[in-house]
């Protein structure tokens, strides 16, 4: 598949809509875009762009530079000092952007707005956001049945995060073949991703070592840009490579040029699979930690909660203590989940520490 075809009608949104939102929110904006449905900074453009010709991807990126895809070539291209001196914000992989070529050099001229975003907080100051990676539509949580088994809490933490920033989640179970075909119907383990198929979460059954599970989970991927999150041990570069077998992420299969014109083999950071699946695999990615949330994020998120809370009889109820909460009522008449509400708790509390 070719970027363009790649590129989505939501692409198409024009400038002004973002000046309008910088305008509006000002250079705060970019901090908090997540709440507004679209992600990322607003259009930026380091000057006049001459030949931009159809977008390039980004597919790594380093210290003023990074490496695209265009045209279906690996290009490598430099960053203009408007889009390195933030660059952590401004550039990342799965970014769309617009490419010159001055001279023999391929420059980066303007990030284009952005569909989804996977972010942190900068670890040194928690108001900057991170992007970690950029316009993918799906990303896979991945969780093992055993070694290191489910831990809820944190399947709730990635998917507040991936919702925030606009992708789709799917939770992979990984590592099934650990838990006996007979004994599966009744293991406490697993029966914990109940809930999240129940809240229509799509939860695919893996076993990586087994090639178990594999065909519903590359339907579920089928001609999506896919990021796999979750922690370390689980399986991730298992699935992936399972996935594609004939995976060598030493020789990608886009052809590269460097500066002169020759063609080199580097490791690329957003490779394709087979079925038209695209995976941005890098160590940013696989690291990606959680960031700070406000606990009145938090219970936006809990999107099943927001009926019943209209019931407390305060607006800014936490569902902790508060006498008269129709969350807690709901709790206890069964209608919300009792591991929801406790993951919820667990997030809450988390916060505190
Ligand atoms: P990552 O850190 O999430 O990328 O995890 P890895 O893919 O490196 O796998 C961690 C360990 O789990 C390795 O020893 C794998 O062989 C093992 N593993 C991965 N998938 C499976 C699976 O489906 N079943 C079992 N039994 N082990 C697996
Ligand atoms: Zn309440």
């Amino acid at each position: 598949m070719t970027v363009a075809e790649h590129r989505r009608p939501d692409d198409e949104i024009g400038d002004d809509r973002w000046d309008h939102l910088a305008e509006e929110h000002g250079p705060s904006y970019e901090k908090h875009a997540w709440k507004r449905g679209r992600k990322g900074p607003r259009k930026r453009s380091a000057g006049k762009v001459e030949s931009q010709g159809p977008p390039a991807q980004v597919l790594t990126v380093g210290a003023r530079r990074c490496t695209v895809l265009w045209r279906e070539e690996k290009v490598p291209c430099r960053l203009p000092s408007s889009l390195s001196v933030n660059q952590q914000a401004e550039v990342a992989v799965g970014d769309r952007v617009l490419v010159e070529k001055d001279r023999g050099t391929c420059w980066v001229r303007e990030v284009q707005p952005r569909d989804t975003v996977l972010s942190r907080p900068d670890p040194r100051n928690p108001r900057l956001q991170r992007i970690i990676a950029a316009n993918m539509d799906t990303v896979v949580i991945v969780v093992a049945a055993r070694r290191p088994g489910i831990r809820p809490g944190l399947i709730d933490r990635y998917l507040l995060a991936v919702e925030h920033g606009g992708a789709r989640p799917v939770i992979c179970l990984n590592k099934i073949d650990l838990v006996p075909p007979e004994e599966r119907s009744a293991d406490p383990e697993l029966a914990l991703a109940q809930p999240y198929r129940d809240l229509g979460l799509e939860v695919v059954l893996c076993s990586a070592k087994e090639e178990r599970g594999l065909d519903a989970l590359r339907a579920a991927l089928h001609d999506q840009l896919c990021v796999f999150v979750g922690h370390s041990g689980v399986g991730k570069s298992s699935l992936i490579n399972a996935l594609h077998p004939k995976l060598d992420l030493d020789t990608s299969p886009v052809r590269e040029r460097d500066g002169t014109g020759q063609h080199t083999t580097t490791r690329s950071n957003l490779f394709e699979l087979d079925e038209g699946i695209r995976v941005i695999d890098t160590p940013g990615v696989r690291e990606f930690g959680l960031w700070n949330l406000e606990p009145a994020q938090v219970r936006q998120s809990f999107e099943e909660f927001l009926p019943h809370a209209a019931a407390c009889r305060f607006t800014d109820c936490t569902h902790t203590h508060e006498p008269q909460c129709g969350v807690r009522e709901a709790v206890a008449a069964g209608e919300i989940p009792e591991q929801r509400y406790e993951a919820y708790r667990r997030i809450l509390d988390s916060l505190e520490e």
